[in-house]
């Protein structure tokens, strides 16, 4: 039986997505995620239906140029940028809207996205990313503690329900 899921700063971290409140979704603007093998798969298969819901600049950049970049972030290539966001953004994320159609948000969506903000520790562990951990180099205003009140094991509960079903090696480098 697996163990309960591990998070280190459960007591103390905040986080509340506020996508559609007050955020326009900026972790698809500059948080640039790779894909892994499987996921290009995943992805490749439900292109057809993902491209229909995709803004104009990014389905012309993917039919010129692919979904996929050259550049390798974490072990895996990048997923392309389109007028400065994910080509998968258009309103929010419309591999994160199949998935949820089909009943699970991360069906289709990197797991670096399914996963946002939470970190492995590389020992079964997980931790909430924010500025005053661990060094923290991202500056998005969701990432400070001081953002919201709400606790994050809490209103993370979807992204520790994907956490908990990863091996308990898990690191970004070999998903
Ligand atoms: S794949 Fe989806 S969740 Fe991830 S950055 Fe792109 S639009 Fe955002």
């Amino acid at each position: 039986m697996k163990k309960p899921l591990t998070l280190a700063n459960a007591e103390t971290a905040t986080f509340e997505c506020t996508f559609g409140r007050g955020c326009e979704g900026l972790c698809c603007k500059n948080g640039e995620p790779s894909a892994t093998e499987v996921e290009r798969l995943r992805i490749e298969a439900v292109l057809p239906r993902a491209m229909e819901l995709m803004r104009p600049v990014a389905r012309d950049a993917i039919e010129q140029l692919g979904w996929l970049t050259d550049e390798i972030k974490l072990g895996h290539p990048m997923v392309r940028v389109a007028d400065e966001w994910c080509v998968f953004f258009n309103e929010g994320c419309v591999l994160h809207k199949l998935g949820a159609q089909e009943g699970d948000f991360s069906k289709y969506k990197p797991i670096q996205c399914s996963l946002f903000p939470l970190e492995p520790n590389g020992d079964g562990s997980w931790y909430v990313r924010q500025w005053d951990v661990d060094g923290e180099e991202w500056d998005l205003f969701c990432l400070n503690p001081e953002n919201s009140a709400k606790r994050a094991a809490e209103s993370l509960a979807p992204e520790l329900a994907v956490a908990a079903q990863l091996p308990a090696d898990f690191a970004w480098e070999t998903a």
